[in-house]
């Protein structure tokens, strides 16, 4: 089956991602899996960027496996029943021990991601409201630097995905 989410990422449209489970928060999603409601090919999406009000915020998405938003589901079981169309589970355990198994899970799920594949600049990732770019071929750095605020390379990411098809 032929789905045209790489058109609608390169065009900012994240809604199709109807299912989200949203692993990290801040005001908001800023990381996590969706899937595409199209083909079910999920996908991992992680904030890169954002303005100094984290209203507009700049996302990679990278392809998983189309099982892993099921996979991340099922392994998270232990933190609730999960709600959709998106689903952010209260990082709260029993033990300490079934902490440590599922985060280990979740992050041996999260490591076959593919290379981000699109830059999203968007208010709210899964809604129609963005401006998006692929990335593939550009030689942009995509590394996630915990380090740096940001909002420091918030003004690199929206021009680069601004001056889309200019
Ligand atoms: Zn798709």
């Amino acid at each position: 089956m032929t789905c045209n989410h790489d058109a609608e990422f390169s065009r900012g449209n994240t809604s199709i991602l109807t299912k989200r489970v949203v692993l990290g928060w801040y005001d908001g999603p800023t990381s996590g899996v969706g899937q595409c409601s199209g083909c079910g090919t999920s996908l991992m999406f992680e904030m890169l960027a954002c303005d100094e009000g984290q209203d507009e915020r700049v996302f990679s998405l990278a392809t998983l496996h189309r099982e892993s938003l099921d996979q991340l589901v099922t392994t998270l079981a232990p933190l609730g029943s999960p709600t959709w169309p998106e689903w952010t589970p209260k990082w709260e355990f029993v033990a300490g021990d079934i902490q440590e198994v599922v985060e280990g899970t979740v992050q041996g799920i999260l490591s076959q991601a593919a290379s981000p594949e699109w830059v999203v600049l968007t208010e709210r990732i899964g809604f129609d409201d963005g401006i998006g770019r692929r990335v593939k071929e550009v030689a942009l750095p995509l590394q996630v630097d915990h380090k740096t605020e940001p909002s420091a390379t918030f003004e690199i990411w929206s021009r680069f995905i601004r001056s889309a098809g200019a």
